[in-house]
């Protein structure tokens, strides 16, 4: 079965829709409609049949599904099993193409097609700080498809076949660590998997590097950063480093920037540093290709032939026109085993969805432009309303990524005297970089963050890379932290 489009990034416009309305109608006819349980009912409940959705436009008389609709009450602890696609196999035997592939080549190659295509062999969880994970089973297929898409990552990053890369993310059941893991195999370049800082630490990691020298780096922004602060104070050369690819976190230009200053000193000016935006529910991540320092990211380079993304007036819901900013929202188009469709990510994209040619590429793939908010972060962890006030945490990240003499950093959330029913403090800890009088640049901080989020921290804490590492658990922690609520709660 053709799986993929050849080329996947040169169709035009027109025919990419054309393209994505065939792929739609015979994925929810063949695949969703007879198989899934959960998505039986929507369609039945609202009186639709596969020929009601005939183009991605067709998708919005979907109902959404959000991360809350994932999550198993206790009164059904085994509700994401209702979003596994799950064969009848009388139904499939009756097909024209079973019959006529059983005639020609025999039925225990059809029963092997149909096991690879959806029988579940493997899985990946969701990250959610306070919420319960939740398990995305993935057939043989769907590894095929995770494969291809991350071989695009590679491709749209600038990798090459002789590269040797260093996957540094947090050795998980998350999609960062087996995406990256797949493309590298696909992809067919030379891959070492640190595991990330919890695995082999900040100094295992600067081992490898040392040994292996590679050519491209992969992982979670605040850990590279650890790590090549660290190579800077050892000395360390890796003067053939030419791509940091950036995962797990959002990415301001305030830290490509310090990550683009850290590689010149080891030695690789000119270091493209590119982030990649996926999530667990879509099965696969989509990256930036290489643009020169002081240029703005073409965005996301989206895999049309796999899925459809809708940008989505975040309050109403309602479609918003190309280029204007929105919620992201996910349908698949070739997954098995978890299937969900119309996926409301919680994530705001502010420049929308282009379909225009990338004008440092050429792929004439839809891509998402400008910065993407995680907002379904903050909300897990309740920091939108604090001193009384609303908070942008996604500003304030950016703030402090952006500020001049600030190295890595950490906000922490306390109440007064550790009392539950008195007042939130926000405490910021700051390792400061190049020089800079530690009063002044408090000052700086502080009405920084006044500025732009409303919000003087109660104190600023100046640390040196070591305690900072030890606070945001570099080599304890799967993911580091920049964010801790130490608020006790109300008994
Ligand atoms: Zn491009």
């Amino acid at each position: 079965m053709n799986l993929l489009w050849d080329p996947w990034h040169a169709s035009p416009e027109a025919a990419v829709r054309r393209g994505q309305a065939a792929r739609l109608q015979q994925f929810l006819r063949d695949t969703v409609l007879p198989f899934s349980a959960r998505y039986q009912k929507i369609f039945r409940e609202r009186g639709l049949t596969a020929e009601d959705i005939a183009s991605p436009d067709d998708l919005a008389k979907l109902p959404f599904t959000s991360k809350a609709d994932l999550i198993s009450p206790p009164e059904q602890p085994d509700r994401f099993r209702e979003f596994i696609v799950v064969p009848d196999e009388k139904v499939l035997a009756r097909r024209p193409g079973t019959i006529w592939s059983a005639l020609w080549r025999g039925r225990a190659a059809v029963k092997k097609r149909f096991e690879a295509e959806f029988r579940p062999v493997f899985m990946t969880f969701t990250t959610g700080r306070s919420a319960e994970p939740v398990p995305f089973l993935y057939t043989g297929q769907d590894l095929a498809v995770l494969a291809a898409a991350g071989k695009r990552v590679m491709e749209v990053c600038g990798a090459r076949r002789e590269d040797r890369l260093l996957n540094a993310f947090p050795y998980a059941p998350h999609l960062a660590f087996w995406l990256t893991h797949y493309a590298g195999t696909e992809f067919g370049a030379m891959m070492f998997s640190s595991g990330g800082g919890k695995v082999m630490g900040t100094d295992g990691t600067l081992r490898l590097i040392k040994k292996l020298r590679p050519d491209d780096l992969i992982g979670i922004p605040t850990f590279l950063y650890h790590v090549l602060s660290q190579a800077v104070a050892e000395k360390v050369r890796c003067e053939n480093l030419r791509n940091i690819v950036l995962g797990g976190e959002k990415v301001s230009d305030g830290l490509r920037e310090k990550l683009r200053e850290l590689a010149a000193e080891l030695g690789a000016p000119g270091v493209n540093v590119l982030a990649t935006y996926g999530f667990t529910e879509a099965k696969m991540a989509f990256a930036e290709c290489p643009f020169a320092a002081g240029r703005e990211s073409a965005g996301y380079h989206l895999y049309p032939d796999l899925g459809i993304v809708e940008i989505v007036d975040p309050k109403t819901g309602e479609p918003v026109a190309s280029g204007h900013p929105g919620e992201i929202v996910f349908t698949p188009l070739m997954a098995r085993g978890t299937v969900v469709l119309r996926y409301r990510t919680g994530d705001c994209v502010d420049g929308g969805l282009t379909y225009e040619p990338c004008p440092y590429c050429g792929r004439t793939v839809p891509r998402l432009v400008g910065r993407i908010s995680r907002s379904s972060e903050v909300k897990e962890m309740n920091l939108d309303k604090l001193k009384g006030t609303l908070v942008d945490f996604n500003e304030l990240e950016h703030v402090l990524d952006d500020a001049p003499h600030v190295g890595a950093w950490q906000l922490e959330l306390r109440k007064t005297n550790d009392d539950p029913l008195e007042r939130d403090e926000i405490i910021l800890h700051v390792q400061k970089i190049d020089g800079g009088d530690e009063k002044q640049l408090s000052r700086d901080l502080s009405e920084r963050c006044y500025r732009i989020a409303d919000v003087h921290p109660n104190k600023i804490l100046f640390h040196d890379l070591g305690q900072m590492q030890e606070l945001q658990g570099v080599g304890t922690q799967i993911k580091e932290q920049r964010l801790v609520d130490h608020r006790p709660k109300v008994k």
